[in-house]
């Protein structure tokens, strides 16, 4: 193919430089291709939201995924199943009928690629000086254990495009995606962008794996898709901002099938008054959390924290206001460790009686007053234990807490205000386990890949520290295929 003025051909284009672009990236240089990279950002603020995270990874150690892992995933997929595609998806991926291949729920061939890929990823993930290691997490107790590479996913990163450039692949930052079209009958695809000065620049390539995250930077997605509560919603840290769904688009617009979630996205409970990246509070678990109304919505403690902290933060965004309160007393100091689980740099809203505390938080002091009198009449005689499942459960309120429930009686008293925070969203386009994108016929779309937030895999309630594994995993996969794909067209 002939380089026409303008235009810009590659084997494989890479949208977005997080770990799923990244990846994709190296494993297509890797296997021989001409690759080039199309990030929005800067130089200083590539990397979406990998730039941001710890990047926890569902792992007891560098070789096995949690036992949990698969039945997390799976059962994200919740009751109302239609028994007819449950059926199909028990058999061989090639008698599934097509409407099956392209539907969207939590898919078996998705999550068993990505647990048995994830120890292989993270092998070839050290080959570039990432180094992995079990370090203390915010979640004081925790039903999974949870690996995480060394620096977090800017360590990450850095390390995967250091590599990049050795392999010679090209970044064009500050270039946005923006159209996708088939270019030619030989089956290129050709990817219109806008670049540094608002220029517009064409790029064509055998192959375009989109790995521009989710669409939590873009107010009109996140409303269409999520509603009103969208409105109360921020980004848990500033690399989400990045994401605007443009890929996801695109994709949609090319015929890929819709997967993952998309009324849904991943919450955590923020600190409204910190610019703090991930500025958590979550220790609602050893408290009681009331809405603006002064009162109690949800169950505080059904669990481990780390099972129940996003659906308990997606919450959040359905009360007045879209902030709620976590009030705690002074005896909080009982459990060993818990101010690992606050991680903003503004402190609690303190005083020394309730009422005084409700004040404090422009709380109604009478609605407010009668929920702790309820909470603190409920709360059983019983062993108090932290740091394991203690069934310590209320009674008889309508709504119950369910562990480790304590009356909040001895001063002094504090508050944090919250807000659902978002990671990322669940919505985005349906992938086979090559990474290809399938269409809505369940045929793979020829040359069209998707890796990372842009594919959708989560229902429902998200199962942690998993989206920057399926984002290496899938990102290097779907980079070799491309590459594979590339290589077989030249032959
Ligand atoms: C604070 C924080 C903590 C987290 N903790 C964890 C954790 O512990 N474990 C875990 O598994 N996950 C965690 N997550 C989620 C996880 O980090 C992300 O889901 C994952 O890193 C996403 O990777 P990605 O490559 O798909 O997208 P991103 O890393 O977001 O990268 C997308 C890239 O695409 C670029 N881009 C977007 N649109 C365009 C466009 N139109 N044209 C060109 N470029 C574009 C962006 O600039 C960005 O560089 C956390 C997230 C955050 C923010």
């Amino acid at each position: 193919m002939e380089l026409t003025k303008g235009q810009r051909n590659f084997d494989v284009l890479v949208i977005g430089s997080g770990i799923a672009g990244l990846s994709a990236a190296v494993a297509a240089a890797t296997s021989g291709a001409q690759v080039a990279i199309i990030e929005r950002a800067n130089e200083e603020e590539y990397g979406g939201n990998t730039r941001w995270t710890e990047a926890y990874f569902r792992m007891k150690s560098e070789a096995e995924v949690s036992d949990d892992f698969e039945e997390r995933l799976i059962s994200n997929a919740g009751d109302n199943l239609d028994p007819n595609i449950v059926e199909a998806m028990g058999g061989e991926y090639a008698s599934w009928p097509p409407y099956v291949k392209a539907h969207g729920m939590p898919d078996p061939e998705l999550v068993f690629a990505l647990s048995s890929h994830a120890a292989p990823t993270v092998a070839w993930l050290r080959t570039f000086g990432i180094r992995f290691d079990t370090l203390p997490t915010y979640f004081v107790t925790a039903a999974a254990p949870r690996l995480m590479p060394v620096g977090g996913g800017l360590a990450m990163i850095e390390a995967l495009l250091v590599q990049a450039k050795k392999l010679n692949v090209d970044v064009f930052y500050e270039t946005t995606a923006r159209q996708l079209a088939r270019a030619n009958s030989e089956g290129d695809l050709s990817l219109q962008t806008t670049g540094r000065d608002g220029d517009a620049l064409a790029f064509t390539a055998s192959s375009v794996i989109v790995a521009s995250g989710g669409f939590q930077g873009n107010p009109e997605m996140m409303t269409r898709y999520l509603g009103q509560a969208a409105k109360f919603v921020r980004p848990v840290a500033r690399g989400g901002y990045y994401n605007k769904g443009e890929g996801i688009q695109m994709a949609l617009a090319a015929g890929a099938a819709p997967a993952g979630d998309f009324g849904s996205y991943h919450a955590e409970p923020l600190d409204p008054r910190s610019g703090a990246t991930e500025a958590l509070v979550m220790n609602f678990s050893y408290g009681v959390l009331v809405n603006m109304l002064g009162k109690r919505f949800v169950d505080e403690a059904p669990g481990p924290v780390d099972v129940h902290y996003d659906h308990i933060s997606r919450a959040f965004g359905e009360q007045p206001k879209g902030r709620v309160y976590v009030v705690f007393d002074k005896s909080i100091d009982d459990v060993p460790n818990w101010k690992r689980s606050i991680r903003t740099d503004q402190p609690a809203i303190q005083a020394d009686t309730l009422e005084a505390l409700a004040e404090a938080c422009e709380l109604p002091v009478d609605a407010f007053m009668k929920t702790i009198d309820a909470y603190n009449a409920a709360c059983p005689e019983g062993r108090f234990s932290p740091l394991e499942v203690d069934g310590l459960a209320t009674q008889g309120l309508d709504i119950p807490k369910s562990n480790w429930s304590r009356p909040i009686k001895t001063g002094p008293f504090f508050a944090y205000p919250i807000i659902p925070g978002i990671c990322f969203t669940y919505g985005g386009v349906k992938t086979n386990k090559s990474g290809q994108v399938i269409d809505a016929d369940g045929r793979p779309i020829p040359g069209l890949y998707a890796a990372g937030e842009a594919a959708g895999l989560y229902y429902q309630v998200y199962t942690g520290a998993t989206s920057v594994m399926r984002g290496a995993v899938f990102g290097k996969i779907a980079g070799e295929h491309a590459a594979a794909r590339a290589a077989a067209r030249q032959a």
